[in-house]
């Protein structure tokens, strides 16, 4: 039997199907609740019960470490009872504005010896409605889907650019550099809660680890293209050179943008600071490079520990929780579609 949710102080509710998480429930409903990876792991789900009572699904921990006592994970709680939700924030969306697509390849090639760059075409006529910073998902033949963020901006529609980084063995991108033009691959777009809000004018500092860059690249290349010019600082990590695999497209905001810093850290680089690099992991750059975050906000994207490491670097310098926004690159297949 289904339960019914609402959320505290406002004319919005919802039902939840036993096993189906909170969060999953809401967006289905069209209620945008904060999230990211909807696995348990980056935290960006996390919101309080105000009345009811939750479990794990599956067993599965309601908390981790970005919880206070007092928050659970929408994404990994479904309802024991009928529930009144308290989330850090909310809006309405349009539920079908996620659609499933055939798309073709248009080309594949290498940007670094372990980084594909992928562009998928939709077909004629159909365009991919998604905000800077959202990802899509591409559906496997054995029903899991695999997560990527799109690289290109909003106003590109007629399909998406990936940047896919090679995993070892893993089921998808180990495979990706065998795609030719021509191949299709179903995707289900868009996913994602846009962090960065629209009428924000304070400083941001980006911080990407390898192919973190391709959500940075879109938000950048949308702000360009609306014109919107707040100061930045792009911090971008990989262990060497071939790592960093779009230097062209920095060289490009480095000229078009008035107020834009770039600090490229490499964790296995040069043994000292030569010229603009730093030699040691982003943390440790944001550290160095930025003493003092109050008043600015950090955009985050690569693999969960790099994510919590610099989570606790932007902390130490002042930087308010609730502006660190993060999109956490959580390996393996993730959940079906809400
Ligand atoms: C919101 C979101 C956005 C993402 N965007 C991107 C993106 O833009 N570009 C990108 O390259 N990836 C991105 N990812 C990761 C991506 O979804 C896949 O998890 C990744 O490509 C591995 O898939 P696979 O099928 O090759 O590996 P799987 O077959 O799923 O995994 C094989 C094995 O490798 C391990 N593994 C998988 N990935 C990693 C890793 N990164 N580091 C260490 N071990 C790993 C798994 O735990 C497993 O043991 C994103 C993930 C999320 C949640």
């Amino acid at each position: 039997m289904s339960h019914q949710i609402s959320i505290e102080a406002a004319d919005a509710a919802f039902a939840c199907a036993p096993g189906q998480s909170l969060l999953d429930a809401a967006l289905r409903a069209g209620i945008d609740l904060p999230y990211s990876c909807r696995k348990g792991v980056c935290g960006s789900c996390v919101g309080q019960i105000a009345a009811g009572e939750v479990t794990g699904i599956n067993g599965a921990a309601i908390r981790n470490d970005s919880c206070t006592p007092e928050q659970v994970l929408y994404c990994m709680c479904t309802p024991a009872s009928d529930l009144v939700l308290r989330p850090m924030s909310w809006t309405r969306i349009d539920p079908s504005a996620r659609k499933t697509f055939t798309a073709r390849v248009h080309s594949n090639e290498l940007a670094a010896p372990d980084v594909s760059l992928l562009k998928l075409r939709l077909p004629t006529g159909q365009r991919a409605k998604f905000k800077a910073g959202q990802y899509l998902q591409i559906l496997l033949d054995d029903g899991s889907t695999r997560s990527y963020s799109f690289a290109n901006p909003p106003q590109e529609s007629d399909g998406a650019i990936l940047h896919i980084r090679h995993v070892a063995g893993g089921r998808f991108s180990a495979q990706v550099a065998q795609l030719a033009p021509g191949d299709t691959l179903q995707i289900e777009l868009p996913f994602g809660h846009v962090a960065l809000r629209e009428d924000e004018t304070r400083p941001i500092v980006f911080v990407a680890g390898g192919t973190g860059f391709a959500p940075v690249k879109s938000i950048l290349d949308d702000l360009l293209k609306r014109r919107v010019q707040r100061p930045v600082t792009l911090i971008w990590g990989a262990r060497d050179q071939a790592g960093l695999y779009l230097r062209p497209a920095v060289a490009r905001w480095q000229k078009q943008w008035p107020d834009f810093r770039f600090v490229p850290a490499l964790s296995e680089g040069p043994a000292d600071n030569v010229g603009d690099t730093f030699a040691g992991r982003v943390d440790q750059a944001l550290r160095a490079c930025c003493p003092d975050l109050s008043g600015h906000e950090v955009y985050c994207c690569g693999s969960p520990p790099m994510v919590a490491a610099v989570r606790a670097a932007a902390a130490e310098s002042g930087l308010a929780s609730a502006d660190f926004h993060a999109d956490v690159f959580v390996p393996g297949p993730s959940a079906p579609p809400a």
